[in-house]
């Protein structure tokens, strides 16, 4: 194997009580140790920690002081030797040692090019390899969590397992095509495909509804409450707010006017979305049209639709209901204590199966049911989060989604009596693109794209 050794920062950059530069590859042990000063770091034993200082050979002075790790390959995060050179967390001492290492022969990494190399050398499949990266992202323990499973081949050993199950079936066929003498076989293969496909096919929807429901975990269930004016829509936020603790008030970085009030409702955070835009609901219909508010609301995964239950419906509340066609809604009647004006037949009709709860919010009540019906619409029973691995990778998804319709195709052509090689196409399609996710078939140039995405030093 033929390669260079390459160097980066990397802990972020900035005043760090500590820095960290690392090299890796087959020179890196003897670059370092040109210009390190005290033991001989040819000769330590391997995963040691060596205390010794910098020297700068253009000067020939002691530039730094170090704690110095030596890993030999190939128990090491790239599989070649490893280096990695602990230095004050300064901006201008750690370029100094980056500087350094690079006057001795180290070429400055690319972007991801660590785990790139780990890809390469077989140390980890690419769904880890894009964990590494997520976790470098991830905002919340719970995203941490699902990264640091995925890094762990938790997703990559169910991926090998449903693509072994679909292996079988195509072996099947392969033997039912050079020995088409055995009309067992012929039997078997079909029945074997119908089943194995199911099994794959349920898994894999699964998978994508863990998806779903890790995603509304990791960033909450962007919510709007629309009514028209005086219905309850103020009470309703500040009732869900006082009940629920709220999570986070204020995301960094975001603009003043887009403030996001997080509350937790039976471990789904719910993000209160209180956009200039659907703030204004209480006449976005009529200011802006059907069609664009049904943009703005669009970005919502849930919306609250308060109805004053002691109060005719109105055309307003009619245009609400257009505007929020085909959305998830749950539709809350308050104002229960009045006498009820409210035509429910209407609202029922209106309301096409959502979810309808009743509530006196003036007196917080209703809250509960309201908590179920939301709870209800988005997780089917309990909400496990100890052991799901989740998928959260925006590629994988994509691709789960589209193996997930090839093998519908097959479904149906099997359904449909297609001769079983035709099928096969089919499977052997969605058993490559399984294989896209962890890195089986995919493409170098995809590869480059997806390892360029990381942050330098990683
Ligand atoms: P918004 O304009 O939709 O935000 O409505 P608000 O939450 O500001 O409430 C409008 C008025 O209705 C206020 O005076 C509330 O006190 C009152 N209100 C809210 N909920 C109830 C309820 O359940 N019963 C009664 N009787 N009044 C309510
Ligand atoms: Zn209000």
């Amino acid at each position: 194997m033929e390669t260079d050794t390459i160097t980066a920062i990397s802990t972020p950059i900035g005043e760090g009580a500590i820095a960290i530069v690392r090299l890796s590859g087959p020179e890196a042990i003897a670059i370092s140790n040109t210009v390190f000063k005290g033991k001989n770091l040819s000769s330590v034993a391997s995963h040691t920690i060596q205390y010794g200082k910098m020297i700068d050979p253009s000067t020939n002075e002691v530039a730094e002081e170090v704690m110095v790790s030596v890993m030999k390959g190939p128990k090491t995060f790239t599989r070649e030797d490893v280096v990695e050179i602990n230095c004050h967390g300064g901006l201008v001492s750690v370029n100094r040692v980056l500087e350094i290492v690079l006057s001795q022969g180290a070429r400055l990494a690319e972007p991801g090019e660590f785990t790139k190399r780990a890809f390469l050398n077989g140390r980890i499949d690419l769904s880890q390899a894009e964990a590494v990266m997520d976790l470098i992202r991830a905002k919340t323990d719970r995203a941490m969590n699902v990264a640091l499973k995925q890094m762990d081949g938790k997703l990559s050993k169910l991926i090998q397992k449903l693509r072994q199950e679909l292996l079988e079936t195509v072996a099947h066929v392969e033997v039912n095509i050079d020995y088409p003498e055995y009309d067992d076989v012929e039997q078997m293969s079909h029945e074997i495909m119908i089943e194995k496909t199911k099994i794959v096919y349920a898994e894999i929807e699964r998978l994508l509804q863990l998806a779903k429901q890790g995603k509304i975990l990791r960033e909450g269930l962007a919510t709007a409450i629309i009514g028209r004016p005086n219905v309850g829509k103020s009470s309703l936020m500040n009732a869900l707010v006082h009940e629920n603790k709220a999570i986070v008030t204020e995301i960094p970085g975001t603009t003043r006017d887009v403030i996001e009030e997080y509350v937790n409702v039976r471990g789904i955070p719910l993000r209160l979305v209180d956009t200039a835009g659907i703030r204004e609901t209480e006449d976005i219909v009529e200011k802006i049209g059907v069609e664009r508010s049904r943009q703005v609301l669009k970005e919502s995964d849930l919306i609250l639709m308060v109805l004053n239950y002691a109060d005719e419906l109105t055309n307003e509340d009619e245009n609400l209901f257009k505007a929020i066609e085909g959305l998830q809604v749950i539709i809350i009647l308050n104002k229960t204590d009045l006498p009820k004006k409210i035509d429910m037949e209407r609202v029922k009709k209106i309301a096409s199966g959502f979810p309808i709860v009743e509530t006196t919010l003036i007196e917080e009540k209703g809250i509960d049911q309201l908590e179920r019906a939301i709870s209800d619409t988005f997780f089917e029973g309990e909400i496990e989060t100890g052991d799901l691995t989740y998928v959260s990778n925006v590629r994988h998804i994509q691709l789960l989604k589209q193996a997930l319709s090839s093998l519908k195709d097959a479904m149906d052509g099997m359904e449909a009596g297609m001769p079983i090689d035709l099928v096969q196409i089919d499977v052997t399609r969605t058993w490559e693109l399984l294989g896209e996710i962890i890195g089986d078939t995919v493409h170098e140039s995809l590869i480059d794209q997806l390892f360029s995405q990381f942050c330098l030093g990683k």
